[in-house]
């Protein structure tokens, strides 16, 4: 029976799935009863929770009806004949709530898995590396380090490494962490005397995810020390994943060491979706939220925004609200009422020239002064505002910001990026100016 339903499974799920949650599986029929023996909790929760009920009709439907019944537990059949196995108090170590825990320390999303991880052509590569590396931590290809726009599934993708190598190995030491809250927590230990204790926490994990590690641009004390992580981890063969918007040799403000460093293993990209990718992850998205979206809507939702998955997200959720909300089922019409400033914002298409011209006319200046090599402090600041928005608002990359601005540094754009930020959060009148011109800019 039980070769009966693997069989079946194996043609069902991918083979990451099936190696990961079925193979590992032991199993026994006692009376009406299929009995199924997880290595660990996180194999046990997570078969219970994903495959009971399609085991269960693979039961019914191999034993003619006699096995109504499927039932998970910890532990191994690896007994003498006829001996009760040892259920439940197989000694792994490990209880439900240090795993939980474990989660928790490592900063993994559960929800952030393989497969909620709708796969397409735009991001196959990535998906089918992510898997590799989640199955053969170290071994497969270190760095792995995956590049691509805003929005598109690189920290879902890093989640699901992470979650995978815990729930393959407990005892494995993951983190996930955003660059920026690597930065944060280095100074935190350089303020405290605690950097040796730093050092060790990230040079002793198993697996390290950081995520966007472009924030690393001009930090050079994280990147010195983030060197030294990335050295003695590689050396000691520990997984390392990285993101970033671009490729690892076009992460500006980055030491040349670590740059060609994280091109050392496998670089992939997340492309923007495809249509058909798009309204297949709608329809996901759709079903999580517990509810059928009409093939037209999908498909107009998924041509209408296409270059983004987390606004791809935001519309859907909007529609259901807009739905739940008026009690009016989600029809076209519907929802190119319930979205139309969503659309209308998509539409708009931000460019350098139209940020230049709309700050230019803000604050009373002339487009080519904005431009000139004049650096007088009334049209250095406004200057500085329109580049930070051109970064804020297009995908251009700093330097060409920098050559939009007549031939600049991108040094320079980014010091304005990072000046702007500072003030708006010191001065209110540039926090106002900067609202202002943001809604102008796209309203
Ligand atoms: P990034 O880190 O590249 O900016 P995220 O990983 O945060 O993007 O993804 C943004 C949102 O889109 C998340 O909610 C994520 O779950 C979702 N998402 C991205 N790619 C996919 C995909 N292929 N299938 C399903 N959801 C996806
Ligand atoms: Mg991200």
């Amino acid at each position: 029976l039980w070769d009966q339903c693997v069989r079946q499974l194996k043609g069902e799920l991918t083979s990451a799935e099936f190696n990961t949650w079925i193979l590992p599986l032991q199993a026994r029929v006692d009376g009406r009863e299929l009995r199924l023996l997880a290595p660990n909790r996180f194999v046990l929760e997570w078969a219970q929770k994903h495959y009971a009920k399609r085991l269960l009709d693979l039961c019914a439907q191999y034993s003619d009806g006699t096995v109504g019944q499927v039932r998970f537990d910890v532990g191994g059949f690896d007994r003498e004949d006829g001996e009760e196995a040892q259920m439940g108090g197989f000694d792994e170590g490990i209880s439900i709530a240090d795993l939980q825990e474990r989660r928790a320390a490592a900063n993994l999303n559960v929800d952030f898995t393989f497969d909620t991880f709708v796969e397409g052509k735009s991001n196959q590569l990535a998906r089918a590396a992510s898997m590799q590396i989640a199955q053969n931590p170290g071994t497969a290809y270190n760095p792995l380090f995956i590049y691509g726009g805003v929005g598109l599934g690189k920290t879902h993708l890093m989640h699901a490494v992470g979650n995978i190598i815990l729930a393959s190995n407990p005892s494995a030491r993951v983190i996930y962490l955003h660059s920026e809250r690597f930065v944060a927590e280095m100074i935190k230990a350089l303020q405290h005397n605690r950097i040796e204790e730093f050092k060790k926490r990230y040079r002793s994990v198993n697996a390290l995810l950081i995520d966007d590690v472009q924030f690393f641009a001009g930090k050079e004390r994280s990147q010195e020390e983030f060197f030294h992580t990335f050295n003695a981890l590689f050396e000691s063969r520990q997984q390392i994943v990285l993101s970033s918007d671009r490729f690892p040799k076009e992460v500006v403000g980055l030491e040349e060491r670590l740059r060609s460093r994280f091109g050392w293993g496998l670089t992939v990209s997340i492309d923007p979706p495809d249509l058909e990718t798009s309204v297949a992850i709608l329809h996901c998205k759709a079903s999580q939220l517990g509810i059928e979206l009409p093939e037209d809507v999908a498909f107009f939702v998924g041509r209408r925004i296409r270059s983004n998955i987390r606004e791809l997200e935001g519309a859907l959720r909007r529609l259901v609200a807009n739905a739940q909300f008026t009690g009016k089922p989600i029809t076209l019409d519907f929802a190119k009422h319930a979205l139309r400033d969503v659309l209308a914002a998509q539409d708009k298409q931000v460019t350098i020239e139209n940020i230049q011209k709309t700050v230019a006319e803000y604050f009373k200046l002339r487009t080519s002064d904005l431009l000139s090599a004049k650096r007088s402090r009334s049209l250095a600041r406004p200057r500085q505002i329109a580049m930070a928005l051109a970064k804020e608002l297009t995908k251009h990359s700093l330097p060409e910001i920098g050559n939009a601005f007549g031939g600049r540094d991108h040094t320079t754009v980014l010091h304005a990026t990072r000046k702007v930020k500072s003030l708006r959060e010191s001065d209110a009148g540039v926090e106002e100016d900067y609202k202002n011109l943001l809604r102008i800019l796209t309203s």
